[in-house]
């Protein structure tokens, strides 16, 4: 028998394969190598191990590449994430190498730094050189060809500086290591609170025990949460560890970034998707070699290759956004605890609102519950009504009641700040014609066309296709009839700015904030006080405070509580009480107000009343009657074909080939709700299992019998959390 590699390369494929190992190659699990798949070469992961007769065929491994190998954590993680939630290894082992370049040391680069104070009599181009930092604070030290390009001169200007004495060269590393953060330090300004001091404690001590255990650490918003996870993570650092804070995308501003950077006085590695090339390199070459030690990031960045991890924290989360839908479909807040596991890790989930399977898993026992139950000093709960809008109609073509513009009226005499929350990007929801009554509706999917005034554009808000917003209808042809229906955030802003003429009023979406830079610039002015009301969509709900908030007004209270969405109730009760919690701050009481049609919706009743228990009792009744997560699982499998005939007819194949089991119910297939996405018509199976089935592996029995016909797609979603 000969010995032979099984490698698995960063593609679309199942699992690894066999290859040949050189005559003297030596090889563990773990390493890259280069190895003959296709007609190239192409970088993969030594898997394991086997043997065979003789090497028949077999191609050979061409080359290991010497640098540190995946640790058998992150391998047996890749392979839980591909079992658990029925996608290919390689997809699953691409979303951890990102980047190839990471794996070679960083090279060196010459940098050029001033000795001293520029000296007098200096020609204007060295001049321009050495006051460079007047106009660009931390360009220092810099490359030559930075350097020439902001001063307006040429590198052999520097180059004769530097020989003159007047810029220090010396050569470094192009992808700096970070900053060591320092536990030690206090980094804040104020005291922590006994409660807040147990309660860091006792998250403490689990990252002490060096093993993997869960915490929910659940507070009411402005408890403290950050600071209290953050002593977790300050016993991590001090053992020497590392420590990977995830917070939703939408979460990572610089002004979150900021706390974490004051506490520990060193600027943490970032990940999240949307890094450019260089920076994805230098983190992950960092945490790769155990340097990057503490690191806040997206989901995605628990998918980093880890040296020595010794706490995750999971903050808000509950949050929607750690659930990823396209190409690997995975839910990072599970995946995060799987990982703890893998890696003897503490794991920390915060949130203001737990999911209810974490709440259960807390209160039967499996994870400690550590609780915040009040905002530190004379701080206060915001105080939370309804209003029904069958009482209170806001005027003709308007969306704001009398009471909410009474609320935001009585913050601004107090020289206070409102803010109006409504999730609905641009001004419309729907484009009718008067004439016609047609609705302007996407040409490719199941979904209305919405008017984005500020830009001029009908946006489908599903594919991101976008027009110049028509000014005749599309099929009567009849001009100047196309009508408005609905409020979006940039409405909202126009009546406000009717009502209050006198205010700055600002609307913050993605798409009139589009880059980190102006959302930062915003936030910023809102926190300054330099915004008097604030119009905006989910994105203000997070990673800021607003010390001068006092009223916040949400214009749609019962948007999320349609569309058939098993959670709608709980994420609806989950996203109001953050919207709420951001009023109040400090010595200013907050009150927050919101318009409904249902007030007697169970969600909405419980935020009224402040009744958390009553509501969770309530919900967990319902999903206990139905047999719905936590007390059973779900799995859901979404068919895609290019046209209605084939959906149907695989749907039909699929539910056929389901395997036999007991305690296993299959709803479907029917139309999804939206049911043409990008042109390709859309069938869903919804699968119900007993809670000690394993899912997982009944799904991909099922799988293992499908061969979706060419351009027909199945994808399977283990715990889903959308259902469109
Ligand atoms: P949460 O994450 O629970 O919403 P944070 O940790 O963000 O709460 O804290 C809310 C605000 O209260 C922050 O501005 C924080 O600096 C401040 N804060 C937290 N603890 C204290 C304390 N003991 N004394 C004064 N301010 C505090």
């Amino acid at each position: 028998m000969v010995k032979i590699a099984k490698i698995l390369f960063p593609v679309a494929v199942p699992e690894p394969f066999d290859y040949a190992i050189p005559a003297g190659m030596k090889l563990a699990a773990g390493d890259f190598v280069y190895a003959p798949l296709g007609r190239q070469g192409k970088l993969g992961v030594v898997w394991g191990f086997g043997e065979r007769e003789n090497l028949d065929k077999l191609k050979q491994i061409s080359e290991r590449k010497p640098c540190r190998p995946l640790n058998p954590e992150i391998l047996k993680f890749i392979n839980f994430t591909a079992k658990y939630n029925c996608a290919l290894q390689g997809l699953v082992l691409r979303m951890v190498l990102r980047s190839h370049k990471a794996l070679e040391p960083s090279p060196d680069v010459t940098l050029y730094q001033p000795t001293g104070e520029p000296p007098p009599g200096l020609n204007p181009a060295r001049k321009r050189v050495l006051g460079l930092a007047d106009i660009w604070p931390d360009i220092w030290p810099a490359r030559a060809g930075e350097i020439a390009k902001a001063a307006k001169t040429s590198a052999s200007v520097i180059n004769t500086m530097a020989k003159a004495g007047l810029l220090k060269k010396f050569t470094a590393p192009l992808d700096p290591p970070f900053d060591l953060p320092d536990p030690n330090q206090a980094g804040r300004d104020f005291v922590l609170t006994p409660r807040q001091i147990s309660a860091g404690e006792e998250l403490q001590v689990l990252v002490r025990q060096r093993a993997f255990n869960v915490a929910l650490l659940d507070g009411v918003t402005g408890s403290g949460k950050t600071e209290v996870y953050l002593e977790a993570a300050a016993q991590g650092l001090r053992a020497g560890g590392q420590v990977l804070i995830l917070v939703p995308e939408i979460a990572l501003t610089q002004a979150g970034l900021k706390r974490f950077e004051e506490r520990f006085g060193a600027e943490p590695a970032q990940w999240h998707s949307a890094m450019g090339d260089a920076a994805r390199r230098r983190v992950w070459r960092e945490v790769h070699m155990g340097r990057a030690r503490l690191v806040v990031g997206a989901r995605s960045a628990l998918f980093l290759p880890f040296a020595d991890l010794q706490l995750i924290v999971v903050d808000e989360e509950h949050d929607g956004s750690y659930k990823q839908d396209e190409g690997v479909i995975y839910n990072a807040r599970d995946m995060a605890v799987v990982r703890g596991k893998m890696a003897g890790a503490a794991v920390v989930l915060a949130s203001v609102t737990p999911s209810l399977e974490s709440l259960t898993n807390a209160r039967n026992g499996r994870y400690a519950h550590v609780i915040l139950p009040e905002r530190p000093g004379a701080a206060t709960m915001p105080e939370v009504a309804l209003v029904d809008l069958k009482d209170h109609k806001p005027e003709v073509g308007r969306f704001l009641s009398q009471p909410l513009i009474d609320g935001v009226m009585q913050a601004l005499k107090r020289g206070e700040q409102a803010m109006l929350y409504l999730n609905r990007r641009g001004y419309a929801p729907l484009i009718i014609c008067r004439a016609c009554g047609e609705r302007l509706k996407s040409p490719d999917t199941d979904s209305w066309l919405v008017q984005h005034k500020r830009s001029g554009r009908a946006i489908c808000h599903h594919t991101g296709l976008s027009m110049p917003m028509p000014s005749a209808c599309l099929e009567c042809k009849t001009e100047g009839a196309l009508t408005a229906v609905g409020p979006g955030v940039e409405r909202v802003a126009e009546e406000a700015a009717l009502l209050f003429a006198d205010a700055r009023i600002e609307v913050l979406s993605s798409d009139t904030a589009g880059n980190p830079g102006a959302i930062r610039a915003r936030m910023a002015a809102m926190a300054a006080g330099d915004i008097d009301i604030l119009v905006g969509t989910q994105m203000v709900v997070k990673g800021h405070n607003f010390p001068h908030l006092t009223f916040v007004g949400v214009v749609d209270g019962d948007l999320s509580l349609g569309g058939g969405d098993l959670r709608a109730g709980e994420r609806t009760y989950q996203t109001l009480v953050q919207v709420a919690g951001r009023a109040g701050r400090a010595d200013k009481p907050g009150r927050a107000l919101i318009q409904t049609h249902m007030p007697d919706h169970e969600a909405l009743a419980a935020l009224a009343a402040g009744d958390r228990e009553g509501f969770i009792a309530a919900e967990l009744g319902m999903r206990e009657i139905l047999g719905l997560p936590p007390f059973g699982k779900l799995a859901a499998i979404i068919i895609s074909a290019p046209d209605a005939r084939k959906a149907n007819a695989f749907a039909q194949k699929t539910l056929n080939a389901a395997p036999r089991a007991d305690g296993i119910e299959i709803l479907g297939p029917s139309e999804a709700p939206m049911a043409i996405l990008r042109g390709r018509h859309r069938r869903r199976l919804l699968i119900k299992a007993d809670p000690n089935i394993n899912l997982s592996a009944y799904m991909h029995i099922w799988k293992s019998r499908l061969r979706p016909p060419h351009k027909t797609k199945l994808a399977i979603d283990i715990d889903p959390q959308g259902f469109m």
